[in-house]
């Protein structure tokens, strides 16, 4: 092992970014509660069954936005018609919701701001000054303006977010495809690659993508979910991993 905490063959670290690189894990999941409980409370008057934290992690976090809300609704028994990707927002289709959820989260980033651990940052610098190349892997559509509202653009070499995987159909998180095709941008196999996530359907991606080291960031008391889900390591902050000082 490195004095990066990772095996000394990996030559590239992808890394997610909401819960790894910023603390909006939590704005997504409070986003979500809050589209969710109005749609179920409308439906079901006061029988209705709140969506719970549980709920985040197992049906929605880490998924693109149109799957998380296909996935937990399916979870309740619900199908509603998927709809048009430009559904106005709250329309009771698969994208209706999505879009409200999207409106719900951009109104609280704008209110409060975004924030970055730094710990993750420190230590994607470290990567970086030993030569090892750096991509963000993410499901979001808001990956570019979040990273450049916390100055962290110039920190990856590559990026493949919701809006590139949506231009080259690449299918989101628990499936592997955006994390191969960072590291075929990157020029580097995927076992020579690290993953880090925090979501459990983003393990399950880097496990299917056959990565060579994958590092779980444990932010909400997940840890044996998440090496259940073949994490090689369960950290809570990317400190952690070194290097020492
Ligand atoms: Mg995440």
């Amino acid at each position: 092992m490195t004095d990066l905490g990772l095996p000394d063959d990996i030559l590239a670290c992808l890394f997610d970014l909401d819960g790894v690189v910023t603390k909006t894990a939590v704005v997504h999941a409070a986003a979500w509660k809050e589209l969710f409980d109005a749609f179920l409370r409308g439906r079901d008057g006061d029988a209705f069954r709140p969506f719970t934290a549980t709920d985040y992690d197992r049906y929605v976090d880490g998924r693109p936005r149109a799957a998380g809300v296909r996935t937990f609704l399916a979870s309740r028994g619900i199908a509603l018609p998927e709809g048009a990707p430009d559904d106005p927002p709250g329309t009771r289709t698969v994208h209706g919701l999505g879009n409200r959820k999207n409106e719900l989260l951009l109104a609280r980033i704008r209110a409060d701001g975004v924030a970055a651990y730094d710990g993750t940052l420190h230590y994607i610098e470290a990567v970086r000054a030993r030569g090892l190349r750096t991509a963000i892997v993410s499901s979001s559509a808001n990956c570019r303006d979040v990273l450049r509202s916390i100055g962290a653009e110039g920190l990856f070499d590559v990026r493949v977010d919701g809006v590139v995987a949506a231009e080259r159909g690449l299918p989101g998180k628990p499936e592997p495809d955006t994390f191969l095709a960072a590291a075929r941008e990157l020029g580097v196999p995927p076992a020579r690659a690290a993953v880090f996530e925090d979501a459990l359907a983003g393990m399950d991606a880097g496990l299917a993508g056959g990565f060579g080291y994958l590092v779980g960031v444990d932010r909400a008391g997940q840890a044996e979910a998440l090496h259940a889900h073949g994490a090689d390591r369960v950290v809570t902050d990317l400190a952690e991993l070194g290097p020492r000082a």
